[in-house]
């Protein structure tokens, strides 16, 4: 999907691969996550299994395409990425699925984008291992069964609210990231500075932190772009003054909100009162796509208690009102 706060360049997806932590152990934060997926891994490989099909969820940029490539490094197999859209036809699965080794990871991102025909074929082969594939129509129509390796479907979606419920069914793991808190993303910052050879001041690290949402895409994208800044300023170290140099010109504000976050925030203030405001209603009014509103917007808005989905819609809340400057007005009458 189209991400803005996370826009790619053309050589993002290599400057992420270079950051990517490749075992559990480099994995900073989501704690719980990891170690129940030890035990899932470890038990697994005692009993020469493969790993159960897991399901990644949480908003972008948080590690679920990581996790996936550690769960095969882990698992000692390979893994096959693909995507939702991209598996346009049962053949198109089928052919990701027929060329699996034994126990390797098939990893499916925004798997809540699958065609639903395609999504038919992936239930036996989750659960049995086995393609049932019919071929011929009408009288002659008649059912094939192909047999499978063993192998790990690993799902990764913004959006677990859009997965049917037999497929939500068929995972065996089912786990969640969330956002990271500022240590961690500073431990992040640190880390991504030490692997690119950047000097970089705790004070520094923890600025850039604490403006990335919660996100560790967001603290590797702006360090890249502070390192910029601090580079034709002749620094070789990256310090707290240099990051908020930065951040202020690539307007990102103190909570780390961009320029968009504040348009939400404003359109449902300044235009419907502090809302409640319909999703379909705010997207034409600030000119964003709702899924990403959705997706990528409104989880961190929601998160640091400026924003309220309700079910006449989205509603400001005092936080955010006071963080625009304009007087609260209590929507809670207009609730019920
Ligand atoms: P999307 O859903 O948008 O594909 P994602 O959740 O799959 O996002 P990743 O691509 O796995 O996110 O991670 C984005 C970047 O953040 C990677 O470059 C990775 O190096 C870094 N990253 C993510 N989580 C961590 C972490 N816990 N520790 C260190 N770096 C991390």
């Amino acid at each position: 999907m189209q991400n803005p706060l996370l826009d790619a360049e053309e050589n993002d997806e290599a400057y992420e691969q270079s950051l990517r932590p490749t075992r559990i152990s480099e994995f900073i934060g989501q704690k719980k996550v990891l170690k129940n997926l030890s035990v899932f891994i470890k038990a697994a490989q005692q009993r020469h299994e493969a790993l159960d099909h897991v399901i990644l969820s949480g908003p972008p940029g948080l590690g679920k395409t990581t996790l996936a490539h550690i769960i095969a490094n882990e698992m000692g197999v390979q893994i096959k990425p693909s995507t939702g859209p991209v598996l346009e036809k049962p053949g198109d699965l089928a052919g990701m699925l027929t060329n699996l080794e034994e126990g390797d990871v098939l990893f499916i991102d925004e798997i809540h984008r699958l065609n639903p025909v395609v999504e038919e074929y992936l239930y036996s082969a989750m659960e049995d291992y086995q393609l049932d594939i019919v071929i011929d129509s009408g009288p002659n129509a008649r059912s094939i069964q192909i047999e499978l390796n063993d192998f790990t479907l690993v799902g990764a979606t913004t959006r677990k609210g859009l997965l049917t419920a037999p497929l939500r069914a068929r995972f065996g793991i089912d786990m969640r990231l969330d956002y990271y808190d500022v240590e961690l993303l500073q431990r992040i910052a640190l880390r991504t500075a030490a692997i690119l050879n950047m000097g970089i001041t705790d004070r520094g690290a923890h600025e850039i932190a604490r403006r990335s949402r919660g996100t560790p895409r967001i603290v590797n994208k702006l360090l890249r772009r502070t390192r910029d800044f601090a580079q034709v300023e002749n620094m070789d170290t990256i310090t707290d003054e240099i990051a908020d140099v930065a951040l202020n010109a690539l307007d990102v504000d103190q909570n780390g909100f961009d320029e968009m976050d504040i348009r939400i925030l404003n359109a449902i203030i300044e235009n419907y009162d502090g809302g409640p405001v319909g999703l379909g209603t705010l997207s034409v009014a600030v000119g964003e796509d709702k899924g990403t509103i959705e997706e990528v917007y409104e989880p961190f808005l929601i998160k640091e208690g400026f924003l309220q989905r309700t079910p006449k819609g989205r509603i400001a809340t005092r936080k955010a009102f006071n963080y625009i400057g304009v007087d609260y007005r209590s929507t809670d009458n207009d609730l019920f």
